[in-house]
């Protein structure tokens, strides 16, 4: 089995805040252990986090090995203040305390740098945003600072406008990447950036009763779509499930990832060779 290359080890897939709670004072070391388990008897043995507020996804790296995992982390994700990520992460009102956290993630020992800089699919209504991107300007600044940290960047980003800004600044992996155009996917091919589309949080949606299936059903076929048109450009796309959201538990979640993604025709070939790089970029030097 391949790795997961984006996991949240504080979410359990069920209940995002009865899950967060249970961290409330200090990490609970069984249900990191747990989800580990999970993890290594779908035969996932490598994983990288998308961070959290609460150290979960720094302790998991240290119990990893246990289960035979080998574990990345950015311990955190970093937003811009008012704007989504604060379930993952802390936020920066100016370039200082951006700079800080970078800092500080480093100091805690993060692998890499996790930003976000857009929202989240409105999964109610397909082809829709929470909220829009950050501007040019902030997504440089940010992916340009951390490279100057010596920090590779995940990037979670959504939109069209969005995911070409980002690729453009270099960012070193794309996540989720919905709705890019023929162009984007273009510079996201010519740029070999790995991308994780991130399908399992749509398409495990279905029939769940909480949303729409239409609306659902419409995005987990846009971004299939996408990703056809992506792997026939010959891009970098990667297996990365969102694991620990709605509906993706733990093991499981990557196992579907991997089929929606044989769904999409993207070749094993490929899927392991973004592995490999995530695998060799997103690491401490
Ligand atoms: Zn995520």
């Amino acid at each position: 089995m391949l790795g997961d290359c984006h996991a949240h080890m504080i979410m359990d897939g069920i209940n995002y805040r009865s899950a967060v709670a249970l961290h409330r004072h200090g990490v609970c070391e069984d249900a990191v252990r747990k989800h580990l388990c999970a993890c290594r008897d779908a035969g996932v043995l490598f994983v990288r986090d998308g961070g959290d507020g609460s150290g979960v996804s720094k302790f998991a790296k240290e119990l990893a090995l246990e289960y035979g995992i080998e574990y990345r982390t950015p311990v955190f994700a970093i937003h811009k203040k008012g704007h989504y990520g604060g379930i993952v992460g802390y936020p920066f009102e100016t370039w200082a305390e951006y700079r800080a956290l970078i800092q500080r993630a480093k100091e805690e020992g993060a692998d890499f740098i996790k930003i976000m800089v857009s929202g989240i699919l409105d999964f109610a209504h397909a082809e829709t945003l929470t909220e829009e991107g950050l501007s040019k300007e902030e997504i440089q600044y940010m992916i340009h600072a951390a490279h100057d940290a010596g920090m590779a960047v995940m990037a979670h980003c959504n939109g069209d406008t969005t995911c070409f800004l980002t690729l453009e600044a270099g960012t070193d992996s794309l996540e989720h990447g919905f709705f890019m155009s023929e162009d984007t996917l273009h510079l996201l091919a010519e740029k070999r950036t790995p991308w994780f589309p991130t399908l399992a949080p749509v398409g495990n949606l279905l029939g769940c009763g909480r949303f729409p299936d239409e609306e659902v059903k419409k995005n987990l076929e846009l971004q299939t779509e996408r990703v056809k048109r992506a792997a026939s450009l010959h891009a970098c796309i990667g297996l990365g499930s969102d694991a620990g959201a709605y509906l993706v538990p733990h093991g499981q979640g990557t196992i579907d990832e991997y089929e929606y993604l044989k769904r999409a025709q993207v070749p094993d070939q490929t899927l392991l060779e973004t592995e490999k790089r995530i695998r060799r970029i997103f690491k401490r030097a």
